[in-house]
């Protein structure tokens, strides 16, 4: 058995197009404003939420005689007033890789505003098992013997069975599958896989709340500390209301404004 740690891959962000966005702020009458925001993301949630107001200078819209400046100061009121819509304009694509099915079945539950793509167990066949080790098995050597054993045994069986149903030498790919799925029934729950994710900037808040929370589960927490480190130090304007308190070493990320 290999000992594995969840792994984050940040694999793709919102990009400007910023000819179009010229050409719209010529056309509201504000070719010359322009944003400080550390990235495209932070900076199209500031323009989606501008444009509501007509809020990019004072006068474009006659009720508004002062406008907030700064992407900073302009994110961090709309959390404020709990504006979250205006967050779901900016959108990050992550790869988890080395996460147990435990992880997998857990993330799959958050529904709104994500798309997902699993590696499938009934076309890649498990052969050599890695996981995750939770803390309390890693701290007792009894509990990681046990652990341990039971991974081999069923790497074992993994083995045992690709050789008494010859797998290797099915002849199409539908038979390869039907048996692959079959034994993916003796398989841990703990096996780590791979799965791709991606969500607005809205979702991501909610997740990170919910997810490194210290009720929640240990190796989600230890994935989602990892995917905050990241998201915070790339997109600080839209994490910046965000306070880590480390619990059972690993990081709670919490804030006043929850669930925008
Ligand atoms: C510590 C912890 C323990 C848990 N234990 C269990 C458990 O024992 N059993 C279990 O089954 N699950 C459990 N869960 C999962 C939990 O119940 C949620 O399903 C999961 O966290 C997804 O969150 P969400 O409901 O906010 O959905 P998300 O998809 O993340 O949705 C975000 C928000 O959108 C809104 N929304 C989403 N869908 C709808 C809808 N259909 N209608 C109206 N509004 C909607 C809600 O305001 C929701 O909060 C647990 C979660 C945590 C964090």
């Amino acid at each position: 058995m290999k000992s594995v740690e969840p792994k984050v891959f940040l694999v793709g962000e919102t990009r400007l197009a910023e000819e179009g966005l010229q050409a719209y702020l010529a056309h509201v009458g504000a070719p010359d404003w322009h944003s400080d925001a550390p990235s495209d993301s932070e900076l199209l949630c500031e323009v989606m939420g501008r444009l509501c107001y007509r809020s990019f200078e004072p006068g474009l819209n006659p009720n508004v005689t002062r406008v907030r400046e700064g992407n900073a100061p302009y994110l961090a009121n709309i959390v404020e007033v709990g504006h979250g819509s205006v967050l779901e304009h900016g959108s990050v694509n992550f790869i988890f890789a080395d996460v147990s099915r435990v992880v997998t079945h857990e993330l799959v539950r958050h529904r709104t505003g994500t798309a997902i793509s699993q590696e499938s167990l009934r076309f890649v066949r498990l052969d050599a098992l890695s996981a995750y080790v939770p803390m309390h098995i890693r701290e007792s050597e009894a509990g990681m013997e046990i652990f341990a054993r039971t991974f081999e045994q069923l790497e074992t069986i993994q083995r045992e069975l690709a050789r008494l149903y010859e797998i290797d030498d099915a002849k199409n790919f539908t038979e390869k599958k039907k048996l692959t799925s079959a034994f993916r029934r003796m398989a841990p729950i703990g096996v780590a896989t791979t799965i791709g994710w991606s969500c607005n900037f809205r979702t991501l808040r909610h997740v990170i709340e919910m997810r490194t929370d210290p009720h929640a589960e240990e190796e989600i927490r230890l994935l989602f500390g990892k995917v905050y480190q990241l998201v915070q130090e790339r997109y600080p304007n839209l994490f910046a209301d965000y306070q880590v308190e480390q619990v059972d070493g690993l990081p709670w990320v919490k804030t006043a404004h929850g669930k925008v």
